[in-house]
């Protein structure tokens, strides 16, 4: 008999039923330090006093109102975006899903208004995730996501990760947008070097298409840069957000430029909870922490500590790991083993990991962890890998 939850997922035997900050508090007592963090939400840990003040404020004073009406909450995530960032303007939703379906809408739109309504089609890479929706699995276009769903969103061009030859081939005067990860994370934790992602922009600029940055898992703090993007000293024109900046809350963004946007007008699109007061108080606060310079040197030292560690900890598992790799708090571990195995073992070690494609173990902690707490997740994931190793 089919159970009642919907059984999309294969899920660990796990129930946590308390956070804090970086650990998760099991049903049965156990206390998991956790590496996941909701798959790069919890950016700020669980249960951040500064978050729950603000979720708490807001729900005494005002949920939902409606798109209608003005939300100062909006208000000023938004104008706290918009300072920190290339955009000029942002559009909220309540997830990646959602802000991959505006940026494919705003890029074609972009072009019929411009007079060139034939331009349609959006370049996209092997190996990507932008979500799960119609637009979405066409967008990432692999078989898995795609197969027995019928027809897909047509307008869609998928090339090899990293391929600028076939890039360049690939662009000609139907493409509207190019949509990339600066670094892939269901994908493998692959990241975009700098080079490809500068020599991306120039191509885009030389043939007036514009660029979508899926910054939905590696933005907000994660890479130590507000956003991945930044390291390679471009800008995109259209920017997916969710993930980190709601902090746990369902909350994403689209951010764009005033040209990028400018098809955009009243009427074109909505979302009933987009931006509503909750979430976007929430969001503000975030913001607070994490724009700070302060606090993303602070992940830029945690996460050179992690990686040196984890460095040491695959050399000291010749027989489990490959190599490490990433950026910032998002990293992978390459892996000899399946990575459903090593993810298993981290749970008896009390240690939690996310798997991910290309047999990697992602590493994607709250940016709040300290340097203790990264190295008793090195002790047990030590742990946890010697218990793979063959006697
Ligand atoms: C998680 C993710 C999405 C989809 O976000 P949802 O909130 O699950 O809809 C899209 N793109 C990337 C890169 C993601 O990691």
């Amino acid at each position: 008999m089919i159970s009642s939850v919907l059984p999309t997922y294969s899920r660990a035997p796990l129930s946590f039923v308390k956070g804090e900050g970086a650990w998760l508090i099991e049903a049965d007592g156990r206390r998991f330090l956790d590496l996941g963090a909701g798959i790069a939400v919890n950016a700020l840990g669980h249960a951040h006093p500064a978050l729950v003040k603000a979720l708490t404020d807001q729900a005494a004073a005002l949920w939902h109102t409606s798109n209608l009406y003005q939300i100062p909450q909006q208000q000023e995530l938004a104008d706290k975006l918009v300072e920190h960032t290339f955009a000029d303007t942002v559009f909220f939703t309540n997830s990646g899903t959602e802000s991959c379906e505006l940026a494919v809408k705003m890029a074609r739109k972009y072009f019929h208004d411009k007079g060139q309504p034939e331009r349609v089609e959006v370049i996209t890479f092997d190996g990507a995730f932008h979500g799960r929706s119609s637009a979405g699995i066409a967008a990432a276009g692999s078989e898995k996501m795609t197969k027995g769903f019928g027809p897909l969103l047509p307008g869609f061009v998928h090339l090899p990760f990293g391929d600028h030859d076939a890039l360049t081939a690939a662009i000609n005067d139907k493409t509207c947008a190019v949509l990339v990860e600066p670094i892939q994370g269901e994908g493998g934790i692959r990241p975009l070097p700098d080079a490809c992602l500068k020599g991306l922009r120039d191509l885009c600029d030389e043939h007036g298409v514009l660029m979508i940055l899926d910054e939905v898992q590696c933005g907000v703090g994660r890479t130590g840069r507000l956003f991945a993007h930044e390291w390679a000293g471009v800008t995109p024109d259209i920017m997916m957000v969710a993930k980190g900046i709601g902090g746990g809350f369902p909350l994403g963004a689209v951010l764009a430029t005033e040209d990028a946007a400018s098809g955009m007008t009243a009427g074109t699109h909505g979302s009933t909870y987009g931006g509503n007061p909750l979430g976007c108080a929430i969001g503000a606060r975030v913001m607070d922490i994490i724009a700070d310079p302060e606090f993303l040197a602070e992940v830029q030292r945690k996460s050179a500590l992690l990686r040196q560690k984890l460095e040491g900890l695959v050399a000291s598992h010749p027989d489990v790991f490959e190599s490490v790799r990433g950026a910032g708090m998002m990293l992978g571990l390459k892996c000899k083993v399946a990575p459903g195995d090593l993810v298993a073992a981290g749970y008896a070690a009390e240690v939690i990991t996310v798997p991910a494609a290309d047999n990697v173990v992602r590493l994607l902690p709250p940016l709040t962890i300290t340097d203790a707490e990264i190295a008793e997740a090195i002790t047990r994931l030590d742990t946890a890998a010697g218990s793979l190793t063959p006697a």
